[in-house]
Order: structure tokens, then sequence, then C-alpha cells
């Protein structure tokens, strides 16, 4: 699959649910509406398009949400998909997760050929953990990260760079990673979905500030390693660890996108920043020959945009897609 703007389309990111145990400031509401149950396609269907973007050439699958280890029987789902990995029609099954169900699922993710996950952290303060999550438990996710480690997952920390909050901890979290030998990324917030107020110009710290920060303090060394994903690593010479930085306000990146997101509706998203969409839903539904559907794939990539413009200033305080990252998954 090639978009108009000559990049291949190899990399699908599925938000398996729109649910999740913790309610993150930055990302939703408390008291969020969830979707009718109705509306969700079941496990079978998410894995006949997963399987259908795979025979078009997708190579990378990451399930997210929501939380994708809190959707029912999630390891159907998982270990079905892990056929493609045994077949080596796909190079790599993954996931991003908050960690809170890690203790259960980590070392079946390993059996079934999961490699590497994503878990999000923005702190490793108790009380800011559950300020921030409004629901989560620091000490579940640590003990979710051990059992990862146990099972010899790889894990990368995702944390938002949010201003005020846990600005005062980015020198304890390279550190905690370096010993623990986890990589690490920063991002910066982006808006998306509507939180409150003017919360967003609020929590947002331009990541080329704290770069400039972080390197009085560490001796950041360039590398060319790549994840097909948009954050630039370095490694941190104290440590050995490599960190990203992921920009997508400060630096887009979007010239070298390989990314389409489906939802757990079966709506797929061409640009996390961008509303334009394509109902996969009715033509998986509408016949059992997945020739309708791959027709309508095809014609969704062939309108993937350019890119996003996030912009988060005095003027620009609201969300740019009305949608939370919920619904497309980060
Ligand atoms: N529940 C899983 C998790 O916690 O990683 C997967 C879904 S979550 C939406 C994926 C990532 O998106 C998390 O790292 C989260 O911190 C990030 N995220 C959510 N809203 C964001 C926003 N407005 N800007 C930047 N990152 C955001």
């Amino acid at each position: 699959m090639i978009d108009p703007f000559g990049r291949t389309i190899s990399y699908l990111r599925v938000s398996v649910t729109d649910r999740c145990d913790f309610r993150c400031v930055y990302c939703m509401a408390e008291d969020m509406t969830f979707l009718p149950k109705a509306e969700i396609l079941t496990l079978e269907e998410l894995d006949r398009l997963c399987s259908a973007f795979v025979r078009l050439g997708v190579r990378k699958l990451r399930l997210t949400g929501g939380e994708p280890l809190v959707r029912k029987n999630i390891m159907h789902l998982v270990r079905s998909l892990s056929r493609h990995l045994e077949s080596g029609v796909l190079d790599e099954l993954t996931l991003t997760t908050n960690g809170s169900q890690l203790g259960k699922y980590a070392h079946e993710l390993k059996r079934l050929g999961v490699r590497r996950i994503n878990v999000s952290v923005d702190t490793l303060d108790a009380k800011k953990f559950t300020a921030i999550t409004r629901w989560g438990k620091l000490d579940k996710v640590q003990e979710g990260l051990a059992a990862a480690k146990d099972a010899g997952l790889a894990i990368k920390i995702n944390t938002v760079a949010l201003k005020g909050v846990n600005d005062d901890e980015f020198d304890d979290l390279i550190a905690w990673c370096g010993r623990e030998g986890f990589d690490l990324t920063f991002i910066e917030v982006m808006p998306m979905g509507d939180i409150g107020g003017e919360a967003r110009l609020d929590q947002y710290l331009p990541l080329s500030l704290v770069r400039a920060q972080l390197a009085q303090r560490w001796t950041l060394d360039e590398i060319d390693y790549r994840t097909g994903g948009p954050a630039r690593y370095m490694r941190v010479r104290e440590t050995g660890g490599r960190l990203g930085f992921i920009t997508p306000l400060t630096h887009n990146f979007c010239e070298s996108c390989n990314r389409v997101r489906l939802t757990c509706t079966g709506t797929l998203y061409m640009c996390l920043g961008q509303d334009d969409a394509a109902d996969l839903r009715a033509p998986l539904r509408a016949s059992a020959s997945d020739a309708p559907l791959e027709g309508a794939i095809h014609e969704a990539i062939a309108r993937k945009p350019k890119g996003h413009d996030f912009i988060i200033d005095r003027r620009h305080t609201g969300p740019a897609v009305a949608r939370h990252m919920s619904v497309t998954g980060g």
C-alpha cells in the first residue's frame, strides 16, 4: 500500500477497546461515555480486519486502546494474530499498555511471540501517579513491569511531558530506566479531545526545551536507532539506556509516516491529527468475501493526508480533533 505522497503503509495500530481502567487527566474526561457494545467489532471481526491489512502489506501490528488488556478475552485475538508471526508475513506484533494487567498477561504475551511492549508511566511518585491517572495505582504497574521483565519482554516506557506535573522527575525517570534496562521516550502532549478549559495550554511542555535541559545533566549521544516510529533516539552515556523524543508539535515528522489507525468500531483514521476517516465495518459486515473490504482499504490509503497540524498556544487552546486519544489509540 503506497499513499499519494509515496509513503509505504506497513504499520497498523488497532484500538481494540475505547475503555480503560485509568482516566489520565490529559487523555480522558473523568465522566467519559463509552461506546455501546453493539457498535464494537467482535474479536473475530478485528482478526479479519487485521488479517486483511497484513495481506495488503502491513508488517507491524500494535494493539492499543483505551487499555488493550482490559478487553475481555483479548488473548484470543493475540493468539490468533500470532499465526501471522509464525508464517513470517508479519514482522512484529506488539502493544501499548498502561501496565496494570501485565502481572496477569506478560508471560502469555511472550509465549505468543510478542517481543517488546510500550508501557505508559508518567511519574514514579505513587501519589502523583494516582493524581494523573485518577484511578491508577503505581505499585500494580510496577508489579506488571516486573512480570514483563521476568518474561523477557523488552520494555519501552512512554512518558508524556507535563508542565508543572512531572517536569521535576525527568532525571529520575532516566536513571530508573537505565537501572531497569528499559528504553524511555518522552512525548509532547497533543491537543486531542476536549479535557475542559485551558488545560492543554497549562500542560504543554515543548520537548526542545526539555532536551536542552537534559543535555546539561546527561551526555546524550546521537544514534541512528529507529523503530519505524516518530521517535528520535539518543544514547544516555551515563546509563547506557536509549532515550527517545516524540515531538508532534515542535517537530512534525509526517514525511516518514508509515501508519494508519483502526478504532474498535472499524473506523480507519489515516492520520492521528485529522478528522477524515473511512468506515471499514460496513464492507466487513456486508460480505463474507474480503474483496469489498480490501477495496475500501485501498480507497482510504489513497486519501491519506500529508500530515497533522497540531498547535497549542494562547490562540489555540482547543482540541485539533474532537476525538480523545483513547479512540484512535496513542
Ligand atoms: N492504555 C494504554 C496506555 O496507557 O499506554 C494505551 C492507550 S493510551 C491512549 C496510549 C498513549 O497515549 C499513552 O502513552 C498516553 O499517555 C498517551 N496519550 C494519551 N493522550 C495523549 C495526549 N493528549 N497527548 C499525548 N499523549 C497522549
